[in-house]
């Protein structure tokens, strides 16, 4: 028996969807270019699909795990579970008007003419903020509709808001914060089950492992008690003796939002040397 896994084919997703099968040691060289492909060493089945018909496959027990945004699971609101979230493809869906526009709230949406490819997203939106506005469904390069004519408003993913820029377009209302997910259907059997746990086991240590940093740092033995204080470590700081004579050499782990914080302190505390270090993989 084998997992089958539904990745996007080519896009903002694929790359990262790739890299975290690679990191989890599962190697499936032998055929991207295809509809399918099997890993050599996971008993993991692969499917390349266009993202948005991902949760629909899932749903459907066609593909048994997806990965995907959450923009696109929540608009399809297909019935999927949330297996994990991944942390890469961060977006959000915003609603945008002309950067000349006075916009001061919501209001300003009434009675507006609004271009998306997210209908239901914004419906629900404007339903909440009880505005009546109407919605004009695209496919693509929605940004370019009020410059057109087509639209007064725009709903659109945006990362950096570059594409908002150039298009003399300006970001007024965030409705969904999204990154990439893990989704699976709701007939899992238990071998099935068994291999989803198997995968997300390694998935969990891949994560974790980018949020974290290996240090090692020397240390004058007489600061030692302070500088072991600031180190949190897996369980605690590795301590070893220098050759030379009343220093020690530290080791730990740190995570990367407290990171520049501590290192600050360790400094200040007398650490010296000290040196950061990428882990590839962590199972606590
Ligand atoms: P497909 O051909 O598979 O339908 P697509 O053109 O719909 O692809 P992409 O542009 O590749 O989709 O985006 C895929 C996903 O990547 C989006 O649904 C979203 O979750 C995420 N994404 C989109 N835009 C951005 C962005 N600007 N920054 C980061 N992630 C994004
Ligand atoms: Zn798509």
């Amino acid at each position: 028996m084998k997992l089958k896994l539904a990745i996007q084919k080519s896009g903002r997703l694929h790359e990262d969807s790739m890299k975290l099968l690679q990191e989890c040691g599962i190697d499936i060289s032998n055929g991207v270019n295809k509809l399918k492909t099997e890993a050599v060493n996971f008993p993991l089945e692969v499917f390349f699909l266009r993202d948005d018909d991902i949760p629909q496959y899932v749903e459907d027990a066609v593909a048994d795990i997806g990965i995907v945004g959450e923009n696109v699971v929540y608009e399809k609101n297909k019935s999927v579970e949330v297996v994990d979230m991944l942390g890469f493809a961060r977006c959000r869906l915003s609603l945008a008007v002309a950067r000349g526009d006075h916009y001061e709230d919501v209001q300003f949406l009434e009675g507006k003419r609004i271009a998306t490819s997210y209908p239901s997203l914004v419906r629900q939106f404007l339903e909440k903020n009880h505005i009546n506005a109407e919605i004009h469904e695209i496919s693509g390069s929605v940004e370019i509709a009020p410059g057109i004519g087509l639209s007064d408003a725009i709903c659109d993913l945006v990362s950096s808001g570059s594409t908002l820029l150039t298009n003399g377009l300006k970001e007024v209302e965030t409705i969904l914060q999204s990154q990439a997910i893990l989704i699976r259907h709701r007939k899992f059997n238990s071998e099935q089950q068994r291999l989803l746990d198997k995968l997300l086991f390694r998935i969990r240590a891949v994560k974790k492992a980018g949020n974290n940093k290996y240090v090692l740092l020397n240390a004058p033995n007489a600061k030692l008690k302070e500088i072991i204080g600031l180190l949190p470590g897996m369980k605690s700081p590795t301590v070893l003796p220098l050759a030379e004579e009343g220093w020690s050499s530290v080791h730990s782990v740190l995570s990367e939002d407290e990171f520049w914080d501590k290192i600050e302190q360790l400094k200040a505390a007398g650490a010296q040397g000290i040196l950061v270090v990428p882990i590839e993989k962590m199972v606590i």
